[in-house]
């Protein structure tokens, strides 16, 4: 079965005033309907700027597009605008990280959620303050039908998300597409989040592409992990092969970051040293040597690419470290 997104060597770079920005360079990954892609990484690593230009959201005079992304066989970077515009909230639809600046402060809830449906439906409005009453009861919201009434600044911040999925899921998207759908909230809050998101999902079977710098958040919800660093993706597998058996120096910086609740508390995080390279003149080679406790003398120049890692069928990493090697703790 071929995949519902399909997306191949995309690249988009940036005229400034400063220089050209290479946000992203030679991507390519495939999401299977009914399934959940993670892409993981820092910020400026590309993530974003990659799914924003698939949902047309970066075309400007400035900005250089190539590749390709195939959604059900239509390819969305050369789609029109009108294409795009019916397609967005419709087919695919996104939930953004900040859902107070999402929501519109002057109108109620179900106004929001009842234009977003008879944006793309052609029903009354009637029907559609029902569907959206229905909706607020599928994100967990309590006497959804008075909920429609409230203003965004009469709910939380969990509440407001939870209304950003439900807007999300208006039109029964087939790709949901989440960029740290829970950077914003509580802690206690983000899990809630995420459990309903994958909730929703499998009762759904819609895909979705959730972005975060967190590996912690798409360890419970993805199937696949794409890693990113400085534009590129540097380590790809399954959910569990990557978290039990991590490549790439990056990956495994990322998994010793994160905070475990088994992990003796007088023994610190263990940080990534240094920052995220400038994208105008990112390092030559595998542009994570500056950063890497494993570099060696040929990471400064050449550029590692992405290649399947032996004896796992969609396994791949881009690193110039002997594979012997890489599994070696540093
Ligand atoms: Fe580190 Fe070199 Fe591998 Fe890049 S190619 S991740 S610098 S070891």
């Amino acid at each position: 079965m071929s995949p519902l997104l399909s997306v191949r060597d995309l690249k988009v770079s940036f005229d400034t005033e400063d220089g050209v920005v290479a946000a992203v360079s030679g991507v390519s990954y495939d999401v299977e309907a009914g399934k959940t892609l993670g892409i993981v990484g820092e910020s400026g690593s590309g993530k974003t700027v990659g799914t924003l230009t698939i949902m047309g959201l970066t075309r400007a005079v400035n900005t250089k597009i190539s590749g390709e992304a195939l959604f059900d066989g239509k390819d969305l970077l050369t789609s029109s605008e009108q294409q795009m515009r019916s397609i967005r909230g419709d087919e695919i639809a996104m939930i953004f990280q900040d859902p107070l600046s999402s929501l519109h402060p002057f109108f109620t809830i179900g106004a929001q959620l009842v234009e977003a449906i008879q944006v793309h439906r052609n029903v009354s409005k009637a029907a559609a303050r029902d569907r959206a009453a229905e909706l607020l009861g599928m994100v967990g919201l309590s006497d959804p039908r008075s909920r429609l009434s409230s203003y965004p600044h009469e709910f939380s911040g969990g509440m407001r998300q939870r209304v950003m999925i439900a807007m999300a899921l208006a039109n029964d998207p087939r790709l949901l597409i989440a960029d740290e759908p829970t950077t914003a909230l509580d802690v206690t809050v983000q899990a809630q989040i995420l459990e309903l998101i994958a909730d929703l999902q499998r009762q759904t079977g819609t895909a979705m592409i959730i972005i975060t710098h967190d590996l912690g958040v798409v360890a419970e919800v993805a199937d696949e992990i794409a890693v990113m660093y400085a534009g590129r993706i540097v380590e790809q597998a399954s959910a569990a092969d990557l978290f039990a058996n991590p490549q790439h120096p990056y990956t495994r910086g990322l998994l010793a970051s994160i905070p475990r609740l088994d992990r003796d508390r007088s023994i610190g995080l263990d940080p990534i040293a240094g920052r995220p390279p400038s994208m105008i003149s990112p390092p030559g080679g595998c542009a994570f040597h500056p950063r890497c406790p494993r570099a060696f003398d040929r990471c400064s120049e050449e550029l590692p690419q992405l290649e399947a890692v032996a004896g796992s069928s969609n396994h791949r990493v881009a690193c110039l470290l002997e594979p012997a090697e890489r599994s070696r703790k540093a």
